[in-house]
């Protein structure tokens, strides 16, 4: 089989729902081996199911930092060195900035800027000169949404360490980029505690293409970042995002 991923192997983070399902069915689609990390078994059994030789799945939290070096390792393992890793992991609280308090405030950083900044360091030791790596972010480190202050500084983060992260592995090739979505139909919605409906009446009418955006159209930019086809680009944030963040 040939692809635009052809002989590469890829590690993704949060692989087992939305975006990152769709990132390991469509990157397997077009060649490449996917390792994929996720919580829930059931979902990554499912997902390991569906892409089969091609795809392996591995129960990791991306908060327990001690992990990373043994999901790191199995991939590695299973398949060779890292040509790409995508760190999409990430949840999304919602809830004024002053009710805002320290649990909610530590879970977002744990997850969204912690887990994804020792991910980055655990595979970047595992992976290939000329290797790409994709950071999942969002609009909202470009536009301030009510109610979304602690998750919109995780993804503000995401963006600035892109930048160093970009400057520091240029030595070696290895691109870094951000892929910031905007509002996206994916389980997310249900997970902030909203009912996807809500979510329309809330962000589509701001939304200059008038709808919710797809995992796969997250999914095809996230393979232009991983392939060849964007070799020259490195420390860019680049926006699916319907145009919200833009016009
Ligand atoms: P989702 O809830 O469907 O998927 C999130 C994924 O992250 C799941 O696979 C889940 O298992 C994983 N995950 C969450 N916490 C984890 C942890 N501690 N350890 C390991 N895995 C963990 O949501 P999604 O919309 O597909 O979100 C993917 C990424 O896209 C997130 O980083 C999110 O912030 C970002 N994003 C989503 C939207 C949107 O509207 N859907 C908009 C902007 C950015």
């Amino acid at each position: 089989m040939s692809g635009r991923l052809q002989s590469k192997n890829v590690l993704v983070t949060g692989g087992n729902s939305g975006i990152g399902r769709s990132i390991v069915e469509t990157f397997v689609g077009q060649g490449a081996t996917v390792s994929f990390t996720g919580r829930d078994q059931a979902t990554i059994d499912e997902v390991a199911a569906a892409v089969g030789e091609q795809g392996q799945g591995i129960r990791a939290d991306v908060s327990d930092i001690a992990s990373h070096k043994a999901v790191v390792d199995q991939a590695v393992d299973r398949f060779g060195k890292l040509d790409v890793f995508v760190a999409n992991a990430g949840i999304a609280e919602i809830r004024p900035f002053v009710e805002t308090d320290e649990a909610l405030y530590d879970r977002l950083m744990d997850i969204n800027v912690k887990g994804l900044f020792f991910g980055v360091q655990s595979a970047v030791k595992q992976m290939n000169d000329g290797g790409s790596i994709v950071l999942v972010g969002s609009v909202v480190s470009v536009k301030g949404f009510p109610g979304y202050s602690a998750y919109s500084a995780t993804k503000g983060a995401v963006r600035t360490l892109a930048r160093v992260l970009a400057a520091e592995l240029a030595e070696r090739n290895i691109r870094v980029n951000v892929l910031s979505p905007g509002p996206i139909d994916t389980p997310i919605i249900g997970r902030q505690g909203l009912d996807r409906g809500v979510m329309e009446e809330n962000f589509v009418p701001m939304v200059p293409l008038k709808r919710l955006g797809r995992a796969e159209e997250m999914a095809n930019l996230a393979l232009f970042l991983a392939s060849d086809e964007s070799s020259y680009i490195t420390g860019a944030d680049l926006h699916a995002d319907g145009g919200i963040g833009q016009v």
